[in-house]
């Protein structure tokens, strides 16, 4: 199946989807996961499209990469994280629901359980409330 214009993150990327934006620069987007698996959860979409690893362009990727590792030291900050998980899905078969390709940044915590699926809608106030917190550790 070709790369979809009409998914989720196109439309975000090219605002027609309101997000709550963390950072933004010539080649990549950082917004909240709607749907966090934990408080802080946040998203990184390149804005060459993709589907997945497989499909975009290394250098798109190389963008992407150097976002997610700038982000998650940020969400790290803003939530006292001892741990972070970055994730990457490729293909329904892995989980995958929105076929542009992103990666997830989650804080993790000793003795505390990820939730397994995003589950629930979170409050925009409080995915607000985060998305300036972490902007804040950005500078
Ligand atoms: P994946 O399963 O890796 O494709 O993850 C897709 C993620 O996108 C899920 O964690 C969803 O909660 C999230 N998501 C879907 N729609 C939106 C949206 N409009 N804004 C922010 N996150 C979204």
């Amino acid at each position: 199946m070709p790369y979809d214009p009409s998914n989720i993150f196109a439309r975000i990327l090219r605002g027609e989807v309101p997000c709550h934006k963390v950072y933004e620069d010539e080649h990549t987007l950082a917004f909240m996961d709607i749907m966090p698996q934990a408080e802080g959860h946040t998203l990184v979409v390149p804005k060459t499209p993709g589907q997945d690893i497989f499909e975009l362009p290394a250098e798109a990727l190389a963008a992407t990469i150097r976002t997610t590792q700038r982000v998650a030291r940020a969400v790290r900050d803003a939530f006292e994280a001892p741990g972070v998980m970055i994730a990457q899905l490729n293909g329904a078969p892995a989980g995958q629901t929105v076929f542009h390709l992103h990666f997830h940044i989650v804080p993790r915590y000793h003795g505390k359980d990820m939730r397994m699926t995003s589950g629930a809608m979170a409050d925009p106030a409080v995915l607000a409330e985060h998305a300036a917190r972490i902007r804040a550790k950005l500078g």
